[in-house]
Parts: C-alpha cells; structure tokens; sequence
C-alpha cells in the first residue's frame, strides 16, 4: 500500500510506494524498455519499426495511478514529474520524525532536516 508522506524534492506530499509497489514498478519498466528496444528499433533492412503505443511517461503515469486510484501525473506534465514516482519509494526515504512527521529523508539520517529533531530510535 502506498503511503502519503512529505517528499523532499517534490516539496509536497505525494503516494509513496512500498517494496512490493516497487518490485512491481521496475519489472513495468524492464518490461517496456525490452518492448521500446523491439518495437521502437529498425529491422535488419534499416527500416523503422513502429514505435510502442505509449511513451514511458504514460506508463509511468498509469501504472502510478493505478496504485492510488486518481491521477498522480497530470496529462501534459514535465517529464520530471512523471518520473518523480522513481524517489517515492518507502524504503529510501527514512523512518518519520518523532516530531513533526515528516520522513528524515534518508535511511540513515540523524536528525530531522525539517525541524531539528534528533532521530528517535
Ligand atoms: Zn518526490
Ligand atoms: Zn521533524
């Protein structure tokens, strides 16, 4: 289950994906990029052979929106933003702070960047 925390690039709180949201991300991506290399490529006669129905950005976009049930990435939006769902992972982000809620933004940090606080355990 995803979970809404503060991210700290995105300066907002955003769905952040548990380990198994994560595996099943990448395996979405490895999958599409092998699909992209065959379809998006040029057969042996240097011809080019058509291109996969959806870019990258509106897998990621889909597949995002199907873990949360609304659309994360609006239509027309950055590439950046598409790809944002590439740091909301849970395991990377750090326990809450004690104080203030917000993840300490690495696995390893000490202290709130936020509001100070020393980490709790
Ligand atoms: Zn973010
Ligand atoms: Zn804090």
């Amino acid at each position: 289950m995803t979970q809404d925390l503060y991210c700290w690039r995105c300066k907002r709180v955003v769905p952040m994906l548990d380990e198994a949201e994560w595996a099943r991300y990448l395996a979405l991506i490895e999958d599409y990029v092998g699909k992209y290399k065959r379809e998006g490529s040029r057969d042996a006669s240097g011809r080019r052979l058509p291109q996969p129905a959806k870019s990258r950005v509106e897998v990621v976009a889909d597949f995002y929106e199907s873990l949360v049930g609304y659309p994360v990435v609006e239509p027309g939006c950055s590439f950046f933003e598409a790809y944002a769902i590439d740091h909301h992972r849970l395991s990377q982000i750090g326990p809450p702070c004690a104080h203030c809620g917000k993840p300490l933004r690495t696995p390893r940090a000490s202290f709130c960047a936020d509001c100070g606080t020393p980490r709790a355990n």
